[in-house]
């Protein structure tokens, strides 16, 4: 019988854990034809999540879980999830139940067609502000139009990995994870489900505004280089417009003379072309600095306590 996994990273979830346990359970009842392991990823949660999970476990034994040492974001968590789980396929999905388990079924079916990343695609996004709305969108376009690969919008990490993908994403281990960009890195046959955006029913989002602007950040310099090549180009055109400039005030010179005066001229030069220079200064550490923590090579996650279908088992293979 084929096993699929459900992997959930939580992080301060412990109210709505049981909700979506009771939920999933309730889907996956009708799917016989599979067996299932829930795993959850506790990634440093400072509330009870880790003791319901534990609890869960006691009485359901397709219950799993691995128990971060401390929070290392979830990026981090899903390849700890990933590391850690059995099935053939894994689904991967929030804990916050903005994810409907209403799905599963779907995307078990197009897994079935033969599709290895079954991804589920928002019809509508649930409550949002206008702003996030609109620089979301914005985002993706500037992504799109600046790399080869299609990030495609409103689509997360809800979806279904074949074990083909999983064993592909687990082999991308850098430090600076923009998994989103990963999925459509990998390749492999994909197709969409859809689903509506429920709003998460405990809690704030812990995705600030300052975490998904680093997010967006580490989306656009971890899987493009364009950047660098329009700090290329903006230093190409200003040379050639200054060059222009320079035959002109030469010109002017020579032929009305230089009764020095265009201070105003001066200043606005030097200051546009001295915020060109830390514009692209600051492009180039960007990138540097992700050279930086990507030579040390460090491990992405650390694991306190992992308990499995084998709870002697450290770490699959
Ligand atoms: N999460 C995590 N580690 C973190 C932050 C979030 O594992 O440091 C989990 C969180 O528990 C949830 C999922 O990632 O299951 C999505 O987080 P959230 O709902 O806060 O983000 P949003 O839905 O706003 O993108
Ligand atoms: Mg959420």
């Amino acid at each position: 019988m084929k096993k699929i996994t459900i992997l959930i990273p939580c992080y301060n979830e412990a109210k709505s854990l049981l909700i979506l346990y009771e939920e999933i359970i309730r889907v996956i009842s009708v799917l016989n034809d599979y067996t299932w392991e829930i795993l959850w990823v506790n990634d440093g949660s400072q509330d009870e999540t880790l003791k319901v999970i534990v609890a869960l476990r006691e009485k359901d034994t397709r219950v799993s879980y691995v128990d971060l040492s401390r929070n290392f974001g979830k990026e981090n968590a899903l390849l700890a999830g990933l590391d850690y789980a059995h099935g053939d396929a894994v689904i991967i999905m929030d804990a916050d139940m903005q994810h409907p388990p209403q799905v599963i079924p779907d995307m078990v079916r197009k897994w079935e067609e033969g599709y290895d990343d079954v991804y589920a695609r928002r019809k509508t996004r649930g409550k949002e502000s206008w702003l996030r709305k609109r620089l979301t969108l914005f985002y993706y376009k500037l992504l799109q139009s600046s790399s080869r690969l299609d990030v495609l919008p409103n689509v997360g990490d809800f979806r279904l990995l074949d074990r083909k993908c999983i064993n592909a994403l687990c082999q991308l281990r850098e430090s600076g994870r923009y998994t989103k960009g990963m999925y459509c890195y990998i390749g492999f046959k994909k197709t969409g489900v859809e689903f509506d955006t429920q709003d998460r029913i405990n809690g704030e989002s812990s995705m600030s505004f300052k975490k998904l602007l680093k997010l967006a950040l580490e989306g656009i310099t971890s899987y493009t280089t364009a950047p660098l090549r329009w700090a290329t180009i903006a230093g190409l055109m200003v040379s050639l417009f200054a060059f222009a400039y320079m035959v002109f005030v030469f010109l002017k010179a020579l032929i009305y003379g230089d009764p020095v005066a265009g201070y105003p001229t001066l200043i606005t030069v030097i200051l546009f072309i001295g915020g060109v220079q830390l514009l692209t200064i600051g492009i180039i550490g960007e990138y540097l600095a992700k050279v930086f923590v990507e030579v040390k090579n460090r491990p992405v996650y650390f694991v306190r306590e992992y308990k499995g279908e084998n709870t002697n088992e450290n770490k699959p293979d």
